[in-house]
């Protein structure tokens, strides 16, 4: 398989990248975003273990979900190789509380944005060591491979999720400031892409 051509790495000043970063990922249509500290992220087993009471009703069904995606112990682990974190949310309207038609444009919605987010870390800002947490499974495929047995069909874009690495979102918005919930008939999804500049 041909390897993905990777950008010169760049070194920029830290707090002018983040800066500009920040500014740049307002630009992409993202309403909220801050860069965070990895080390005040709190993990709750309890999230993890919604995953495996099937919570979501897709336990089993995704590479990049419980179980395949591993251990919750293994994931901490490697989420607390990362020195910096950018978190952001997305907002998106609903026609009522359990709008799933609405629920499910906004994940696209939210999806979209994270890629162009990543492409913007990585060709602009050749940031290239990142860990990238969505919101709830990965839908790249319109069904897993997971389901047929067979080997993720997109493994440098599959993202998994903040909810299978037990993160504690809510803690971390509101010691951010930043809202968890805005407002009747919208949705808002979170993002979080762990990352090291080079060097680290
Ligand atoms: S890229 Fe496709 S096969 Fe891989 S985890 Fe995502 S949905 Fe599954």
């Amino acid at each position: 398989m041909a390897r993905e051509k990777r950008p010169p790495k760049k070194e920029v000043p830290m707090i002018d990248t983040f800066e500009t970063l920040l500014e740049d990922v307002l630009k992409l249509g993202v309403p909220r975003a801050i860069v965070v500290n990895p080390a005040d992220i709190v993990f709750r087993e309890e999230f993890r273990r919604a995953c495996e009471r099937n919570a979501c009703g897709r336990y089993g069904t995704n590479w990049m979900g419980p179980p395949a995606v591993g251990q919750l112990n293994d994931l901490m682990a490697r989420a607390r190789c990362y020195k910096e974190g950018l978190l952001f949310q997305t907002v998106h309207p609903v026609s009522r509380s359990f709008d799933m038609k609405g629920m499910e444009e906004g994940g696209k919605a939210f999806d979209e944005v994270f890629r162009k987010i990543l492409r913007c870390m990585k060709e602009k800002y050749g940031i290239l060591d990142i860990l990238p947490l969505g919101a709830g499974c990965c839908r790249i495929c319109e069904k897993c491979a997971c389901l047929d047995r067979e080997p993720c069909r997109h493994p440098d874009d599959a993202l998994s999720s903040l909810e299978a690495y037990g993160m504690d979102v809510m803690t971390l918005a509101r010691e951010t400031g930043m809202p968890y919930n805005n407002g009747p008939k919208t949705v808002t999804f979170f993002g979080l892409i762990l990352f090291n500049t080079s060097g680290e």
